[in-house]
C-alpha cells in the first residue's frame, strides 16, 4: 500500500469523490493557490489500524506502531529525526512516506501578561492558519492545598484555512475560504500547542473548535480529529474537554446529536431574531434562528449535556433590550447558557464592541428572563485575538476602497435589518458551495 492509499479521502482534503478542492476567490484561497500541497499523509491523521496496514507492507514488526505513537504523542516528534526509537534508515523510509509534523511555527505572540500565547502556523502549500492557547491558573480554595478551580490549559484550533460563512464581525469571514484542513492539520496544533507546554511540565486541558473555519463544513475530518484526539493511545484528552462551535449548520448538528454525548456543543447565536442574525451569521438565511435551536435542543435532550451560545456584543446592533428580551424568550427552559463575548474590533467593520455597562445590563435582563449567563473577558485583544487577525494581516491589508465598500455593505444590510425586515439576499455564491458540499457528507 503507497502512504496515499494508507490515509483515503483523508489525503490532501480530497473531496470524497474527486481531487483536492480548488481554493475559493477569498484572499485566503488567493494565498493557498501558490504553493503545491505535500502530497505525502500526515502522520498524525492516520486513522485506526492504517498505521498498522502500512507498517506490515514495509515488512515491519507490529510494535513499530507503539513506539510511532508514543513518539508522535509521548515526545510530541515534529521531524523523523527525533523518533530516536527507531532504527535510522527506518527513519528515513517513514520521513519519506510521510509528513511527520504538517505544520509550522511562523510567528507567536504573546498577551494578557504571557496567559495567551496566539500561534500563526503555515501549511506545506503556504496557507495560514491560527491557534490560540490560554492559560487559567488555579483559582480558589477547596481545602488545604486544593484549589477550588484546578489550572487549566485551553487550545482553540481551526478547522479550515479561512471560513466561507463570511460573518461581518469576523477576520476569518472577511478572508473567505481557503480550503478544508486534513485531519493532521488539525491535530499537529494540539501537538504543538502540548510541546510548548510540556516545556514548563503542564498539559493541555482543553480543547475548542473556536478558531479559524466553520467545523461542522468540514465534519469529517474534525470528528476523525476529535477520535484521535480522544483515544487513550494517541493525546488521551477527555471527550467532555472538547468544545466544538459552530454558526449553525443544521445538519452537522443533527450528525453530532446522532454520535450521543461526546463533546460541548457551543451554538454562535449572536442575535435572536432572524432580520438581524440573517447580516450577522449570513448562513442563517439558510437555516434560520428557530431550526438552529430546534438542532441544539435537540442535541440537550437526547446528550443530556447543555449547549452554549455564543452572543459576540456589537454596540447599538445586537446589545438592545428589545435583543435581549428575544434571546430570553428563545432560550427560556432550555439546557443551555450565553455567553456575552465584547467584540475584538477588526479592520474591516464600522462596529465597535458594546461598553461594558451595556454588556452588564444586557446580561442582567437575559437573566431575569431566566437564562444563564456568563460575561466572558476578551482575551488577548493586544495579540490580535479575533481569530484570523494575524492570518488576514499576512494576506495584506486590503486596499481603503475596499474596506470602505465593506464598510458600506454592512451598514446598508444592517440597516435593513435593524428596521425588522429580513434579508432579501441569498447565499454568496463561495457560501453556496461549501454549504453543498459539507452536506453533502
Ligand atoms: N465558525 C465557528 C467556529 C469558529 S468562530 C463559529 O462561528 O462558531 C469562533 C467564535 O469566535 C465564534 O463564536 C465567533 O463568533 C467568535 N468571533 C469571531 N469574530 C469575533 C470578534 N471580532 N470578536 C469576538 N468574537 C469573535
Ligand atoms: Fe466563519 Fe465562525 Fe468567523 Fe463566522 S464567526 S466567519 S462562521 S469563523
Amino acid at each position: 500500500m503507497s502512504p496515499t492509499d494508507a490515509t483515503g479521502d483523508r489525503t490532501a482534503g480530497a473531496s470524497p469523490d474527486g481531487p483536492p478542492r480548488e481554493p475559493s476567490s477569498g484572499r485566503a484561497g488567493q494565498r493557498d493557490s501558490r504553493e503545491r500541497r505535500d502530497p505525502r499523509p500526515g502522520l498524525s491523521g492516520l486513522g485506526d489500524g492504517e498505521l498498522e496496514k502500512w507498517l506490515a507492507a514495509e515488512g515491519q514488526p507490529a510494535y513499530r506502531a507503539r513506539q510511532i505513537r508514543d513518539a508522535l504523542w509521548r515526545q510530541n516528534a515534529a521531524n523523523a529525526e527525533d523518533l530516536l526509537t527507531l532504527p535510522a534508515p527506518f527513519r528515513a523510509r517513514l520521513g519519506e512516506a510521510f509528513r511527520i509534523d504538517t505544520i509550522a511555527e511562523d510567528e507567536v505572540k504573546v498577551a494578557d501578561g504571557g496567559l495567551t500565547e496566539k500561534t500563526l502556523h503555515h501549511l506545506s502549500d503556504g496557507a495560514l492558519i491560527e491557534s490560540v492557547l490560554m492559560h487559567y491558573p488555579a483559582r480558589g480554595l477547596a481545602g488545604p492545598g486544593r484549589p477550588l478551580h484546578r489550572e487549566r490549559h485551553t487550545l482553540c484550533i481551526s478547522s479550515q484555512a479561512g471560513c466561507a460563512v463570511g460573518c461581518p464581525f469576523c477576520a476569518t469571514g472577511e478572508l473567505g475560504l481557503g480550503r478544508d484542513l486534513e485531519t493532521a492539520e488539525i491535530v499537529d496544533q494540539v501537538r504543538h500547542a502540548a510541546r510548548r507546554l510540556s516545556a514548563s511540565g503542564s498539559h493541555l486541558t482543553n480543547v475548542v473548535f473556536m478558531g479559524m473555519g466553520e467545523p461542522l463544513l468540514n465534519l469529517d475530518r474534525v470528528l476523525e480529529a476529535v477520535a484521535i484526539l480522544a483515544d487513550p493511545r494517541l493525546f488521551g484528552l477527555g471527550a467532555r474537554h472538547v468544545v466544538v462551535s459552530t454558526s449553525g449548520v443544521v445538519p452537522g448538528i443533527r450528525r453530532l446529536t446522532a454520535l450521543g454525548p461526546q463533546f460541548t456543543l457551543a451554538i454562535s447565536l449572536h442575535a435572536a431574531r432572524d432580520p438581524l442574525r440573517d447580516v450577522l451569521v449570513p448562513l442563517n438565511r439558510r437555516w434560520p434562528v428557530a431550526e438552529v435551536v430546534a438542532a441544539a435542543r435537540e442535541h440537550a435532550r437526547v446528550t443530556g449535556r447543555r449547549v452554549s451560545y455564543e452572543y459576540v456584543m456589537i454596540s447599538g446592533v445586537n446589545d438592545t433590550e428589545i435583543d435581549a428580551d428575544a434571546l430570553a424568550m428563545l432560550l427560556r427552559g432550555d439546557l443551555a447558557h450565553v455567553n456575552l463575548i465584547p467584540m475584538n474590533p477588526v479592520a474591516h467593520t464600522p462596529w465597535q464592541a458594546s461598553d461594558p455597562d451595556r454588556v452588564a445590563q444586557f446580561a442582567a435582563r437575559v437573566r431575569r428572563g431566566g437564562v444563564g449567563v456568563t460575561i466572558r473577558a476578551n482575551r488577548g485583544q493586544d495579540a490580535g485575538a479575533a481569530c484570523g487577525q494575524l492570518a488576514a494581516d499576512r494576506a495584506g491589508e486590503p486596499t481603503a476602497a475596499v474596506v470602505a465598500g465593506r464598510r458600506a455593505a454592512i451598514v446598508r444590510e444592517s440597516e435593513t435589518a435593524l428596521r425588522g425586515s429580513r434579508s432579501s439576499e441569498s447565499l454568496p455564491a463561495d457560501l453556496e458551495a461549501a454549504v453543498g458540499r459539507g452536506a453533502a457528507r
